[in-house]
């Protein structure tokens, strides 16, 4: 085990739940700690269009794909079961960071400091957004203009309470103006792309499996950590 410093996400009441499982393998980021330039270089602002069924993705799930250089990336479709929403997610990931489960039979050995998570939602980019073009609090950090493809969008489109809130795990957060009678279309996109800065094995009580876990992370070329959480 190398003894590396890595800065870790937080432990906290997630969407996808409150503990981590025994025994499990986790990639994290700690998105929450970035500052606001670091954060517009991961979100993917217009969010780009996944077709789910030419990247064989399963409709949760990882799988790798080598760029041009040969570094391995992962593309991670998010859950609507535990994120209905594009920015419940967003919001969880910057109070909390990122902590994504990764299956049993990945190839760790593949990940380097070079590679990154693709992170997919199903309702990540507003489809009809020219009908946005009303929202007067519209705001966009790279200079999207209301009704332009933008993933700022999504403050305005996402579902909300009555008083223009939505509730997550993590705790409340704010929507911005409706556009009145229009509903909105989504597709799945790409909207954040992050480092995978290090993996987690979360401490098993059986020393045995935390050793047949650590056997199967030998070779990843990026820092492991093993933690109580
Ligand atoms: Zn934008």
């Amino acid at each position: 085990m190398p003894a590396t410093a890595v800065t870790r996400a937080r432990v906290a009441p997630r969407g996808c739940g409150s503990a981590r499982t025994q025994g499990d393998i986790y990639l994290e980021f700690a998105l929450h700690l970035l500052d606001p330039a670091a954060l517009m270089a991961c979100l993917v602002d217009p969010p780009i269009p996944f077709d789910q069924r030419l990247w064989g993705v399963p409709s949760i799930g990882v799988r790798t794909f080598p760029d041009l250089d040969g570094v391995t990336h992962l593309v991670d479709v998010v859950g609507q079961d535990a994120y209905p929403e594009t920015l419940d997610f967003l919001t969880e990931a910057l109070r909390l960071g990122i902590s994504r489960k990764i299956p049993g039979d990945f190839a760790f050995d593949e990940l380097t400091p070079q590679s990154t998570v693709r992170l997919i939602h199903a309702r990540a980019l507003v489809t009809n957004h020219a009908h946005f073009s009303v929202c007067p609090d519209f705001s966009c950090p790279v200079g999207h203009q209301a009704g332009e493809a933008c993933f700022h969008t999504l403050h305005h489109a996402t579902p909300r309470d009555e008083d223009g809130t939505r509730t997550t795990p993590s705790g409340r957060y704010p929507l911005r103006s409706e556009a009145p009678g229009v509903t909105p279309q989504y597709t799945m996109a790409n909207f954040l792309t992050v480092p995978v800065s290090h993996l987690v094995l979360v401490r098993h009580p059986d020393p045995a499996v935390n050793q047949r876990q650590l056997e199967r992370l030998r070779h990843a070329r990026i820092p492991v950590v093993l933690a109580d959480a």
